[in-house]
């Protein structure tokens, strides 16, 4: 394991992309604390953890102290914020550091969020309270312990500086760790640029770092965009199983990759209902939790308008590749989306469409009208499918119809094991973070680490960590709102 200043770091996006990147360094951080640090992953990258614990390892975290010859980045970007174009966006306060090779052998980028203003800050401050950088951490890890593909949470380290909101709050860098930071915003970016030749030097980064299958296709740069289209349909997919709502799927918040991005205003479902929004900006609910899979489909449109003149000298012919590519948006959707929900219900392999369909259907429909627990639901039908059917009996108003339905779904002999290896019984609940945050932000770390311990192993159940699969109190849930871009 190396230690932290002797990290070696390449920049290959820098160097093959360097239309896109403005070097640039982090701010001072007058007092670097260590609030969060993410061992498992640190050993992943090939980082001795008490390296990164030392004052040196602490600089490197908050980026003031790069390695000899590094030489930190902001990306360019663009993006359509809630429908409307914006040609320059790019990291406001966040620097690519550079990338390093994990111990297999995987290219990874360093980021780090909070970092200072840079060239593209606009009217931003640049910075990061301690809050919402945890609950990137805390919401990031979880989600890679679900197993849904992520960017992930190196480290949070308080800066020591005040970052003015509605009131001061204290500061903090969040480092985290992607497979690339590549978004749709990346494509429109080098597309607005007007130089095609820059468009496609991105597009071949984009393959070899993500696809590099694509490379060998008749045509790559289809077989770039249709292998984008594949990554976001499986990936809303699992968002939608687990009831997760990422709040601003700007096209800016989109990757490459397919990895989710951008923990701002995120949450997860209490009460099952896609008309659930968190976020208070989106007021007209266009991120809602049951759009996710149709904005997901139009930002793809917006990313093969960008790659356009990639896929055909002649933009009819283009057009044409575009939407047939676009088209497969819906059935890998449906396909992965059917797949997941099968085995959340224990369904039997091979059983036919038009028994799992409806079983499906009903059950969503039971849980939207009773208003219940969309985490708990799922759990507890595990223990039902076992022949203890009382505990997700008493979460339906609806008896009648829960007893019909339970009686035709257990007839098929669910998979109980199966079951509970898919149906988390921890996630982040919003009641549960916000008490982590609020203490975090005064000072105490005490009630970060339970609720990591529990969200990081969300399959294994733990009596000493009952509180937290337990739904928001009543006082908490209706009114719930989360605030992005603090
Ligand atoms: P987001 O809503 O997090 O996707 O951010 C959208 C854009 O706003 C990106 O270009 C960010 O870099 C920028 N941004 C968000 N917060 C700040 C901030 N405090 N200072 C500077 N830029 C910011
Ligand atoms: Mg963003
Ligand atoms: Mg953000």
């Amino acid at each position: 394991l190396a230690p932290a200043p002797a990290l070696s770091l390449d920049h290959r996006f820098a160097r093959e992309l360097p239309e896109m990147a403005v070097a640039w360094q982090a701010d001072e951080a007058p007092e670097p604390q260590l609030l969060a640090l993410n061992e498992p992953l640190a050993a992943e990258l090939g980082l001795d953890p008490a390296a990164l614990r030392t004052p040196e390892g602490l600089q490197l975290l908050v980026g003031t102290a790069v390695p000899a010859g590094a030489t930190p980045v902001a990306q360019g970007y663009a993006g359509h914020q809630f429908g409307g174009f914006v040609p320059r966006l790019g990291d406001g306060r966040a620097l690519l550091l550079g990338e390093l090779t994990d111990a297999d052998g995987r290219l990874r980028d360093l980021h780090l969020k909070g970092s200072g203003r840079t060239p593209f800050a606009r009217g931003g401050d640049g910075l990061a309270a301690v809050g919402p950088m945890l609950r990137e951490y805390v919401i990031s890890e979880a989600m890679h312990a679900l197993g849904i593909p992520t960017t992930r949470s190196l480290a949070v380290v308080s800066t020591g500086r005040a970052v003015r909101r509605e009131t001061l709050l204290p500061g903090a860098v969040l480092a985290r760790v992607a497979s690339s930071h590549l978004r749709v915003g990346s494509f429109q970016y080098a597309r607005v640029s007007g130089e095609p030749e820059l468009l496609r030097r991105l597009a071949d980064h984009a393959i070899s770092r993500h696809h590099p299958e694509g490379a060998q296709a008749e045509d790559p740069y289809l077989a770039l965009f249709a292998a984008v289209v594949t990554a976001q349909a499986e990936l809303v997919a699992r968002w939608m199983q687990v009831g997760f709502v990422h709040g601003v799927m700007n096209t800016d918040n989109m990757t490459i990759s397919g990895e989710t991005i951008d923990y701002g205003p995120c949450a997860f479902l209490e009460a099952h209902d896609p008309a659930t929004v968190y976020s208070s900006i989106d007021t007209g609910g266009r991120y809602a939790y049951g759009n996710q899979p149709i904005v997901a489909e139009w930002d793809l449109a917006r990313l093969a308008e960008a790659m356009l003149p990639l896929f055909a000298e002649e933009q009819e012919r283009a057009i044409e590749l575009a939407v047939e590519a676009l088209g497969r948006f819906r059935p890998q959707y449906d396909a992965a989306w059917s797949a997941g929900m099968r085995a959340k219900l224990g369904l039997p392999d091979g059983l036919e469409d038009a028994v799992a369909a409806p079983l499906v259907e009903e059950f969503l429909a039971l849980l939207q009208a009773g208003h219940v627990d969309h985490t708990s639901a799922f759990r507890l039908l595990g223990a039902a499918a076992r022949g203890d059917v009382d505990p997700v009996r008493n979460l339906f108003l609806d008896l009648a119809t829960f007893d019909a339905w339970a009686e035709r779904w257990r007839a098929l002999a669910p998979d109980a094991d199966g079951m509970d290896r898919v149906n988390p019984v921890y996630v982040p609940r919003n009641h549960l973070v916000e008490e982590a945050l609020s203490a975090a932000t005064a000072g105490d770390l005490a009630p970060l680490g339970p609720l990591l311990d529990a969200v990081t192993h969300p399959y294994t159940e733990r009596p000493d960590l009952a509180r937290y699969a337990a739904p928001a109190p009543a006082d908490f849930g209706a009114t719930y709102q989360t605030f992005c871009g603090t």
